[in-house]
């Protein structure tokens, strides 16, 4: 081991934990004895600052929470801070105002190409709606597929922008439908189920 390869390892740190052959060489070298001294007091001057001020003083958590709880008592409610805003702030940045923000937005920024696209999307659905009845028909569900047809197909007259809405009125309500007849089924599974 040569001199640098012993300041390598000092500084690497844990003088106490050096090699046997480091240690040899110290022996034999006065500037790296010189070193290894130096590193070794420092070592426990460190441990000695540290050992007194690393504890923190009694009752400090104490002190700290009970200066909180005062702070609450008179007035100060660190969770609910933000109802002191006004309220149209508040409901400004509900999640569904901003969602309805955006939307209108786009709305307003990008109007003739979302009709476009809202267009082009009820000229799929008729397509879709005139096969499915097709489809009923040829199992035998003519009336059934009849009636399908006729809530589906653009009425003489009526601007697609109006059946598009009719159609978005209706939709949740048939998914509400739906997932009524769903829980009805799972409550009928349970009871046959239970007895
Ligand atoms: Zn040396």
């Amino acid at each position: 081991m040569n001199c640098l390869e012993f300041e390598r390892l000092l500084d690497e740190g844990a003088p106490d934990r050096l090699p046997a052959e480091a240690l040899e060489h110290a022996r034999g070298c006065v500037s790296c004895a010189r070193s290894l001294a130096r590193a070794r007091s420092l070592e426990r001057a460190l441990e000695a600052h540290f050992a007194s001020e690393a504890r923190l003083p009694d009752g400090f958590t104490e002190r700290v929470m009970a200066r909180v709880e005062r702070g609450e008592a008179r007035g100060v409610r660190w969770l609910t801070l933000p109802s002191a805003l006004p309220w149209w702030t508040r409901a400004a940045a509900e999640p569904g105002v901003v969602l309805a923000l955006a939307t209108v937005a786009l709305i307003v920024w990008r109007g003739d190409r979302w009709q476009e696209g809202a267009r082009v999307a009820w000229d799929g659905l008729v397509g879709a709606a005139t096969s499915a009845s097709d489809w009923l028909t040829t199992l035998g569900f003519a009336p059934v597929g009849e009636a399908f047809a006729r809530a589906f197909a653009p009425a003489g007259g009526v601007p697609w922008a109006v059946a598009v809405g009719l159609v978005l009125g209706v939709a949740p309500l048939v998914v509400l439908g739906g997932w009524l007849a769903w829980r009805a089924g799972e409550r009928l599974v349970q009871a046959v189920a239970a007895r």
